[in-house]
């Protein structure tokens, strides 16, 4: 089988995503790009993930078109394609429709971090609604992502991208905790996001890998 390793990877990573939560059913996505290569490895579209075998993981260029794999991959593609093109410093793109990312996105402001290790993963903006699996979403994500990690979709739920899977699924972890932190301390009318200078401080400790 070609692309074994970034099939596995996708695999795996989604997996783990159904197993905490982070993606139900068939909604969400990942996909992961070859380490030195331009294709990519997504999950297809409409195949139950609990099921899935490594052979099913579709694999396409960067720019979407579909080479391998026997199920099509999945409609959300372009936006996945468009921020590995965008982005060579990610491998990895995680979307999910986490239910408390997608209660924040209403809001329509910036999801805040509250505590230390969610820091690395601000700012956090927001897209309005475009209709999925269209390039005039992948568009806008990229755009709003600009070199940040996560953005929020309206009516939708949240895009992430890392270095490597392991960054990308940490970031879907921590903006849906972040998310859920907010929820309830604006519902008990207490919530305090780390102060501005603290999350830069973070960061600058996260990037020196000398965060506890
Ligand atoms: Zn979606």
């Amino acid at each position: 089988m070609k692309y074994r390793e970034i099939r596995e990877q996708v695999l795996e990573a989604i997996l783990e995503a159904v197993d905490l939560g982070l993606i139900k059913g068939t909604s969400g996505n990942i996909a992961i790009r070859e380490p030195d290569g331009d294709m990519v490895a997504i999950t297809p579209s409409g195949v139950a993930y609990k099921t899935m075998k490594v052979e099913d993981i579709a694999i396409i260029t960067l720019n979407g078109e579909w080479v391998d794999g026997p199920f099509k991959p999945s409609s959300e593609t372009p936006m996945h394609t468009a921020i590995l093109r965008a982005r060579s410093d990610v491998r990895a793109t995680v979307h999910t429709h986490g239910i408390f990312a997608t209660v924040m996105a209403m809001l329509d402001e910036e999801l805040k971090p509250t505590t230390p290790p969610q820091s690395e993963f601000a700012p956090i903006r927001t897209v309005p609604f475009i209709m999925p699996g269209t390039e005039d979403l992948a568009k806008a994500v990229v755009d709003t992502l600009g070199d940040a990690r996560v953005v929020l979709m309206q009516n939708h739920g949240m895009m992430c991208c890392g270095k490597t899977i392991k960054d990308a699924m940490a970031a879907a972890t921590y903006t849906e905790e972040m998310a859920q932190t907010a929820y309830y301390a604006k519902l008990l009318g207490c919530f305090k996001p780390l102060p501005e200078e603290s999350v830069r401080q973070m960061q600058a400790l996260i990037a020196a890998d000398k965060a506890v």
